[in-house]
């Protein structure tokens, strides 16, 4: 894992820009989500709308990944691998997208639904986004990394829930994964403290069952060992004067949804004005 790098308040700035275009471009794909389109349409159609934005896939090349959106339906967790098979009504889909643009990456993800899911599977998404809030609430001053984890987990495993061990957040600046990485366990009062201009990428990945993973021979896509489902959600965020400070937004998404959420509110200095 690569160094720290605190951001200054003008690349912090910067970053939002970039943030933004992934947020944007989650949007545009949120409007498109439906059962019978492909993965790979929905790869298409971001690399498309992130270079008409000025800004490059940021996970294009990274690592010699083949695509511009990792998408990871039902019981893939992440670095799946868009394809031609359609997405099908009651399937989930975690889509994690990245932009470079200024010389800094976005890189964030929502896990959607495709028409009507399981009830079991739509309480699985909700505990996963709330427990992403959890750990963005410990993105504090003072704070560590393992107060972060610790609140992931505790809300994730009261529910009986899996957290995954081997996959982390991360750092996010001019390199895609800066340090610390950021696990989605730990324990309190444990761990790196938290500095005035980290920027993370915080990203709660969340079992149904067993937190054990298993990697096909893609040498990419990750899945749960046991076949059942899996979350993931994803959101950037700056620690600025003390406090954390979202540099990307749901609200695009919330917005093709016709979801109206609060969410976001306390870790954003102005109403974002989507
Ligand atoms: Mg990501
Ligand atoms: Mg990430």
């Amino acid at each position: 894992m690569a160094a720290i790098v605190l951001k200054t308040k003008e690349e912090i700035e910067l970053m939002r820009e970039s943030a933004l275009i992934v947020s944007k471009t989650l949007g545009m794909l949120a409007a498109e989500i439906k059962p019978g389109i492909t993965t790979l349409k929905l790869d298409k159609l971001a690399e498309a709308f992130i270079r008409d934005h000025k800004a490059e896939p940021g996970f294009l090349g990274l690592y010699d990944f083949p695509n511009t959106l990792c998408m990871s339906p039902n019981a893939q967790v992440v670095h799946g691998i868009p394809n031609d098979t359609p997405l099908k009504e009651g399937d989930i889909i975690s889509i994690d997208c990245g932009a470079l643009k200024n010389g800094f990456y976005g890189d964030h993800a929502y896990t959607f639904e495709v028409g009507e899911i399981l009830p079991e599977v739509k309480k699985l998404l909700e505990v996963t986004k709330v427990s992403l809030y959890k750990g963005i609430e410990t993105f504090r001053a003072g704070n560590r990394l393992g107060d972060m984890g610790y609140a992931i987990q505790n809300h994730c495993e009261k529910e009986g829930y899996g957290v995954v061990r081997e996959l982390v957040g991360h750092g996010l600046g001019q390199i895609m994964h800066e340090g610390p990485e950021v696990p989605n366990y730990g324990k309190r009062g444990k761990g790196k403290k938290f500095q005035e201009g980290m920027v993370l990428a915080i990203e709660p990945m969340i079992n149904e069952g067993t937190h054990r993973i298993k990697q096909l021979k893609d040498g990419w896509t990750i899945l749960t060992a046991d076949g059942k489902a899996s979350a993931h959600f994803e959101h950037n965020v700056a620690l600025v004067d003390g406090k954390p400070e979202l540099l990307s937004t749901f609200q695009y998404i919330y917005g093709a949804l016709g979801i109206k959420s609060e969410e976001e509110l306390p870790y954003r200095k102005e109403p974002l004005l989507v």
